[in-house]
């Protein structure tokens, strides 16, 4: 076969294509709309994090090669934030990894854990990058899939469902809560099972807590490394994109035993080497700020989910009010509609907002038609503005 007849791209990401993001973002950009889709901030993180940022370029501090695992003061500190708040105990030196965002930290594990044919059971809908270095790590990827329950306005795990979805080949669990994009918050009831179906059947955890500051309610975030049998078995994967609003300065690290933080460099090593030097040292001050801060971004987050969760509702959609992060995932079945791509493809038309259709999120992408995903991650009157705008186009 000549080249020209052999596609360009390999045979394990052919199936991916572009991401939505950059569809609907553009669309945004033509039709002037509000941008929903996309889940980054549309104000900075804190200024104090910031001008440490500045601060660490001025001295000379990581502008040229960090060292592979991260700056020392930042593996301090995200060993210390794991012990202040989950009780967690990780040496900085053998046990904490720094990573070019989560992003990395997910395709540096799985590419170091997986052998090809290794089977990864994963919460449905996934975070799109799941799927990807499932692939790239010549994984197969076994979805479970989150059930809605409307009434209560949630996606729930079906811990049968988990269990079932377990065979001979499957290497580990990839987790991930809060979950992004149904907001879910694993409870400690679903937590325990997974814990123990991962001892059970000697399985490798995975869990993505990106989101772990952002939980509302009575919700509680439970590191699963806490469980049980865990520590020993769990890849905890974290970043500084969401919790303090940089997300473009890619900051993520992996903790866990020195054996499976030892095997996640080794690829890491070779996709990134290290990245984000200076924005080290102001993450490492950032995981230092008082309580206070975790307390005012969480509320601050969560007065913006009721305003657009209200103006959802008022409009006439299903809203599954999220527990954790900073998405509302709604059905557009009450408003006459089933079909989530041409909704989200029309939305900007009828209302001047951009929103994702969660299909994109699932492989059995029947059960995720009727959904779509909003983010409220954005100034109060951007969020005013588009429920307004909605609620005009669709109450009637
Ligand atoms: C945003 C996000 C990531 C990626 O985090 P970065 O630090 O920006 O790479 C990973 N997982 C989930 C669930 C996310 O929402």
């Amino acid at each position: 076969m000549t080249s020209s007849e052999r596609p360009l791209l390999n045979r394990r990401l052919a199936e991916f294509g572009t991401t939505i993001f950059a569809e609907m973002s553009a669309l945004a950009l033509r039709t002037g709309s509000i941008n929903l889709g996309q889940g980054f901030p549309d104000t900075d993180g804190p200024e104090e994090v910031r001008e440490a940022a500045v601060r660490a370029i001025r001295e000379g501090r990581g502008n040229q090669y960090p060292p592979g695992p991260g700056v020392p003061e930042l593996r301090t500190a995200i060993a210390a934030h794991q012990q202040r708040r989950y009780g967690l105990s990780y040496d900085p030196d053998t046990e904490v990894l720094v990573t070019a965002g989560a992003t990395e930290a997910i395709a540096a594990t799985l590419l170091a854990l997986l052998e090809p044919g290794d089977e990864v059971v994963a919460l449905e809908p996934y975070y799109d990058s799941y799927a990807a270095s499932i692939a790239m790590a010549g994984g197969t990827r076994v979805p479970v899939t989150l059930r809605p329950d409307a009434e209560a306005g949630v996606f729930r795990l079906d811990l049968d469902e988990l269990r079932a979805a377990v065979t001979p080949r499957t290497r580990l669990l990839l987790v991930n809560t809060p979950h992004n994009p149904t907001g879910t918050v694993l409870t400690r009831t679903e937590l325990t099972a997974i814990a123990e179906l991962a001892v059970e059947r000697d399985l490798l955890v995975v869990t993505d807590e990106v989101y772990e500051h952002l939980v509302y309610d009575t919700a509680e975030h439970i590191p699963l490394a806490t469980l049980p049998g865990m520590r020993g078995r769990t890849v905890t994967i974290g970043s500084a994109g969401k919790t303090f609003s940089f997300t473009g300065w890619k900051v993520g690290w992996v903790t866990g035993t020195a054996e499976l933080v030892t095997a996640v460099r080794s690829t890491k090593q070779f996709l990134t080497y290290v990245a984000s030097g200076p924005f080290q040292y102001a993450v490492a001050e950032a995981l230092r700020l008082p309580d206070s801060y975790f307390d005012e971004f969480r509320a601050d987050m969560r007065s913006k989910r009721e305003l657009l969760a209200d103006g959802l509702e008022q409009a006439g959609f299903t809203v599954f009010r999220p527990a954790g992060t900073y998405f509302i995932t709604t059905d557009i079945r009450p408003l006459g509609e089933s079909d989530g791509f041409a909704f989200c493809r029309a939305l900007p038309e009828r209302a001047g907002v951009v929103a994702i259709p969660n299909a994109v999120f699932y492989d059995h992408r029947e059960q995720g038609t009727s959904f779509v995903r909003f983010a409220f991650c954005k100034r109060t009157e951007v969020l005013t503005d588009a429920a307004q705008r909605l609620r005009k186009a669709f109450a009637h």
